[in-house]
């Protein structure tokens, strides 16, 4: 079975947990310091904060930012479950715009008709790693005074006009197994303000900074040195892995062309793509994804409902109508692209779904 995801870890992860081990301090401490300032480096941002998931890192922004009840945050409605969460979780109210039909991210000039008094952030999704249109919406944003969390957990490495995705505004990552690099589970927070980086440092753990002094309602969302210590080894591989994502991807693209049925994805002019997904658009796309099942290859569906449609959110009174999303929806399913594919894994995959298409 060729898997639609797989982390690739060696014995760099190994033996830098073996050492946290060893040292008997397995909780937050000197590795998780020095995971931050290596990540923060690598995303060009003054600050860092680790956290133990990439909902926890949306959701500390998003309360660093000072987001809470009665303010209205503007996001994608086709996007993982975790982005609109972690804006209910603050009290605030997720607004969905609509997504552009070929990168299927936020779409910059549906998004002014969801401004109202009540707004105060806008998350755009870096989905399957492609960045969203940050220039445009950073000029929004600005003509408003709002703030910007970019949800970064697909776009590690992600570039939009040589700056990296979450660096625009608040960046929010995801560590878990299936994600670009991984800590097993985890997530960081990047920004280039002192005061966001401090405060997030604040919710992290109990809302203190000294010990048993607490100055506002926190929670426990730290990352383990164990996490950490992982966390240091993929960093260093990571640009391996997305230069080996890329490569499969243009393979995948190159042999799919020219198939009636099937639109690869896209890649804008300014943007460095990182496919955490290589997702295309398919006809009988269900069917595909149970003929491919048969040839041992594994698929996915990112996202099979939009959140506007999930029960909980028409149970919460959303009745939103989102054409784009909804199409998408219903058309797309991603393919293996993970860096742990050999190339004949590329052209088994290339193979099936080709005689898909063409043998019947
Ligand atoms: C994975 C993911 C998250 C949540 O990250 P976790 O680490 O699983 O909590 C949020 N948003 C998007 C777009 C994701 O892909």
């Amino acid at each position: 079975m060729i898997p639609i995801a797989r982390p690739l870890l060696g014995k760099e992860e190994i033996d830098a947990v073996t050492e946290i081990m060893n040292s008997g301090m397995i909780a937050q401490g000197p590795k998780v310091e020095e995971f931050e300032l290596a990540f923060s480096g690598y995303t060009g941002c003054e600050y860092a904060v680790a956290v133990n998931s990439g909902t926890a890192a949306l959701h500390i922004a998003l309360l660093a930012h000072g987001i809470g009840k009665e303010d209205e945050v503007i996001t994608s409605p086709f996007t993982f479950i975790a982005t609109a969460n972690s804006i209910l979780y603050t009290g605030a109210k997720p607004v969905f715009s609509d997504i552009e039909p070929d990168t299927y991210n936020i779409d910059p000039e549906k998004i002014q008709e969801k401004i109202t008094s009540k707004t105060k952030a806008i998350m755009p999704v870096h989905l399957y790693g492609h960045p969203a249109d940050m220039k445009a919406i950073m000029e929004i944003a600005e003509d408003h005074k709002l703030v910007v969390i970019e949800d970064a957990c697909q776009s590690h490495g992600a570039e939009c006009l040589g700056k990296k995705a979450g660096s625009f505004g608040t960046g929010a990552f995801s560590f878990y197994p299936t994600k670009n690099m991984t800590t097993s589970e985890g997530g960081i927070i990047t920004t280039n303000e002192r005061r966001i980086a401090e405060k997030a440092k604040i919710i992290r753990a109990h809302g203190s900074k000294v010990r048993y002094l607490h100055e506002m309602l926190g929670f426990n969302m730290r990352m383990t040195d164990i996490a950490a210590a992982i966390g240091l080894a993929q960093l260093e591989k990571l640009d391996g892995f997305t230069v080996a994502r890329q490569k499969n991807a243009a393979v995948l693209s190159a042999e799919l062309q020219g198939i009636s049925g099937v639109v690869p994805p896209v890649t804008k002019p300014g943007c460095t793509h990182v496919f955490h997904q290589y997702t295309i658009r398919a006809n009988r796309r269900d069917e595909l994804a149970a003929f491919l099942k048969e040839k041992g290859i594994g698929t996915g569906i990112h996202y099979p409902i939009p959140i506007h449609k999930q029960p909980y959110y028409t149970e919460l009174g959303y009745r939103d109508s989102l054409p784009v999303s909804e199409k998408a929806a219903d058309d797309v399913i991603s393919l293996p692209v993970h860096p742990a594919l050999s190339g004949d894994d590329v052209q088994r995959i290339v193979k099936e779904t080709r005689g898909f298409y063409i043998n019947d």
